[in-house]
Formats: C-alpha cells, sequence, structure tokens
C-alpha cells in the first residue's frame, strides 16, 4: 500500500554514540556488533501508522562522515526530524550537542522536530557521566524532546522515534 507521508530524519551526534545501531533498532529490530558494516547506506525506511495515516520514515545514517566533520547541508536538506545522539557514559559527547544543534540551525528547516537521545542507558548503572535531569534541563531549554534508550536493549528505542513521527505529523497535517 502507498504510504501517505514520507518523513526525512537525520540522526546525528558525535562517533560511537550508537547512531548506526539506533537506526538499525527502529528499521530491523536489530543489533549489530559489527555496526559498521552498514557503510555505503544512505538512508534505511521503516513505515508505520500514526494517527491513522501511512507514514514512511526515512531515516539517514552519517555513516562515519561525522569523523570529519564532513556532514553536509545535503544531509540535512528537507530533514523533517533529526535525532540528535550522544553517550550517556561519555560526557563530552553530551557536551557536544550544543554543537550539534547549531549545527542544526545552521543547515537544516527552521521546523526541523529534534529528539536528543542519551543512548546506552543499559550501562547507566555502572558508568552513567550525564545525569538524565541535567540533559532534560539541556532539551527543555533548546526546544528539544529527550528521552535516553539503548539500542542494545531495545528500551525506548521504538517510543522515542514513534514521538518524533507523531510530532512530525502535528506539525504537516
Ligand atoms: P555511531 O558511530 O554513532 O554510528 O555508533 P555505532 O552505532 O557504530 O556504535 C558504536 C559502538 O557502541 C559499537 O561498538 C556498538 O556496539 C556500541 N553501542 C551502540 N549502542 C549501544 C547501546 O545502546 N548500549 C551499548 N552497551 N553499546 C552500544
Amino acid at each position: 500500500m502507498e504510504e501517505d507521508y514520507v518523513f526525512k530524519i537525520v540522526v546525528i551526534g558525535d562517533s560511537a554514540v550508537g547512531k548506526t545501531q539506533l537506526l538499525g533498532r527502529f528499521t530491523r529490530d536489530e543489533f549489530f556488533l559489527d555496526s559498521k558494516s552498514t557503510i555505503g547506506i544512505e538512508f534505511q525506511t521503516r513505515t508505520v501508522d500514526i494517527a491513522r495515516r501511512r507514514v514512511k520514515a526515512q531515516i539517514w545514517d552519517t555513516a562515519g562522515q561525522e569523523r570529519y566533520r564532513a556532514v553536509t547541508s545535503a544531509y540535512y536538506r528537507g530533514a523533517l526530524g533529526a535525532m540528535l545522539v550522544y553517550d550517556v557514559t561519555r560526557r563530552h559527547t553530551f557536551e557536544h550537542a550544543a554543537r550539534w544543534v547549531d549545527e542544526l540551525r545552521a543547515h537544516a528547516d527552521k521546523s526541523i522536530v529534534v529528539m536528543l537521545i542519551g543512548n546506552k542507558a543499559d550501562l547507566a548503572a555502572a558508568g552513567r557521566a550525564v545525569p538524565a535531569d541535567e540533559a532534560a534541563a539541556f532539551a527543555e531549554e533548546q526546544g528539544l524532546f529527550f528521552s535516553e534508550a539503548s539500542a542494545l536493549s531495545g528500551e525506548n528505542v521504538e517510543r522515542a522515534f514513534l514521538r518524533l513521527l507523531e510530532e512530525i505529523h502535528a506539525n504537516v497535517s
């Protein structure tokens, strides 16, 4: 069946925060240990029902380009949503989130819906470096949605992507 909408979503954030794994978890419900097997794939899709509409989420991965600061404006063009990912066990990846927000403000559409994701929540009990309430406060100040998640366990991944898609849908409908 044809979809009613195609929503482009970009996944951004520092290297090794789990962007590729989150995308894989949502689109295929899988966790690959050999995570860079997806290099070369520009985006993956999954079609879901949102408010009785067929919505195709077209989710773009940087495929490692963020290492070379080569994420270009073409990557952001037409994006209606962004998942901005940091690693709850590595504080600098959270501190860089402000830079990624600047990058979005510079290159993406003004109305882009952004979800801040604190990934690797499965490691939080032993190695948390970013308090959840600090991240929630940053998100609120910047006008972002926020959730912690784990691509490894799958916790909150589906919920976060669906929330983002619902918010985009609310904007366009
Ligand atoms: P990317 O560079 O941001 O795309 O990060 P990857 O998706 O390649 O993941 C980087 C590393 O973190 C890999 O070794 C993954 O197996 C690991 N990883 C990703 N997500 C999680 C998670 O939720 N929990 C744990 N424990 N490890 C994860």
